[in-house]
């Protein structure tokens, strides 16, 4: 399978020069990398520009509301765990209507990939601040002046909720982005993989981060104190994996012994 063979033949509806073509140029890459027939792979995503991705390859996808595409995998994953199991969001959708539901999804550690595409903004409904904008950008739809608040900070969230894999990549670097992606599928539990994908209609100095990122500059670590400190002073631009965690996966025994539904029924009469 060559990174063609994963693509649909839906035509994206993104802008021209969206970041979030070069996330689908690395997805393809990856899958191919690792030879996996799209049957054996699903992707799951919520609402914003970002999540449009699952129809725009080839593999079983599902498109569901905002912020609830983690639930939705996670149902998926735990009960056919032969899947591999890709999660896709944006800022918007993941960490702020779906914030929740990214706390928990890190603690339970289930086999899932997440890759959160983030543009500092919502982009499919016009341009407002979201949970990772800056304080002080001002073009935010909503908030002339900026919000004057502190954005959100998914790795050390994710770092401190569980998540056992983190790592950052730039969607303008579809090449660079793959072997980080492949590691990230690889490694068991729960994957945080945060993508700087700039969007060009609404904020378009983010056009500037591909000169700015670099890759970091030590090996990932195992020692989840040791990456709390470096993400706590983390500024946003360092590349490449920066967390690899050992913790068990969660995978219920689908063979365990059910309640049949008549035992079920008497548990819960009133
Ligand atoms: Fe991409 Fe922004 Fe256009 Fe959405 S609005 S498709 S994020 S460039």
């Amino acid at each position: 399978m060559a990174a063609k063979d994963y693509k649909s033949g839906v035509k994206p509806v993104w802008c021209p020069g969206c970041g979030d073509y070069g996330v689908l140029l690395s997805l393809t890459k990856t899958l191919a990398e690792l030879q996996l027939s799209p049957e054996q792979v699903s992707v799951i995503s919520g609402i914003g520009c970002s999540s449009r991705i699952p129809a725009y390859l080839k593999t079983f996808g599902f498109h569901g509301v905002h912020g609830r595409a983690l639930p939705l995998a996670t149902g998926l994953k735990v009960s056919r765990p032969d899947q591999t199991v890709i999660v896709a969001s944006g800022d918007g959708d993941g960490f702020s209507i779906g914030g929740n539901h990214f706390l928990h999804a890190c603690r339970r550690n289930v086999n899932l990939t997440y890759i959160v595409m983030d543009n500092q903004l919502y982009g499919m409904t016009k341009g407002q601040a979201s949970p990772t904008s800056a304080p002080d950008w001002e073009k935010g739809k909503l908030t002339p002046g900026g919000t004057g608040i502190n954005p959100f900070h998914p790795l050390v969230v994710g770092l401190a909720s569980g998540a056992n894999f983190i790592a950052r990549v730039s969607g303008t670097d579809a090449n660079g982005a793959v072997p980080i992606l492949k590691q990230a599928i690889e490694h068991p539990g729960f994957s945080l993989v945060h993508i700087l994908s700039p969007c060009i209609t609404y904020n378009r100095d983010q056009l500037e981060w591909k000169k700015q990122v670099r890759q970091a500059p030590v090996e990932a670590t195992s020692d989840p104190a040791q990456a709390a400190r470096r993400l706590m002073t983390d500024d946003n631009l360092n590349l490449g994996v920066l967390y690899k965690g050992n913790r068990k996966p969660y995978q219920p025994d689908l063979k365990a012994q059910v309640d049949s539904l008549e035992v079920l029924e008497e548990q819960f009469a009133v």
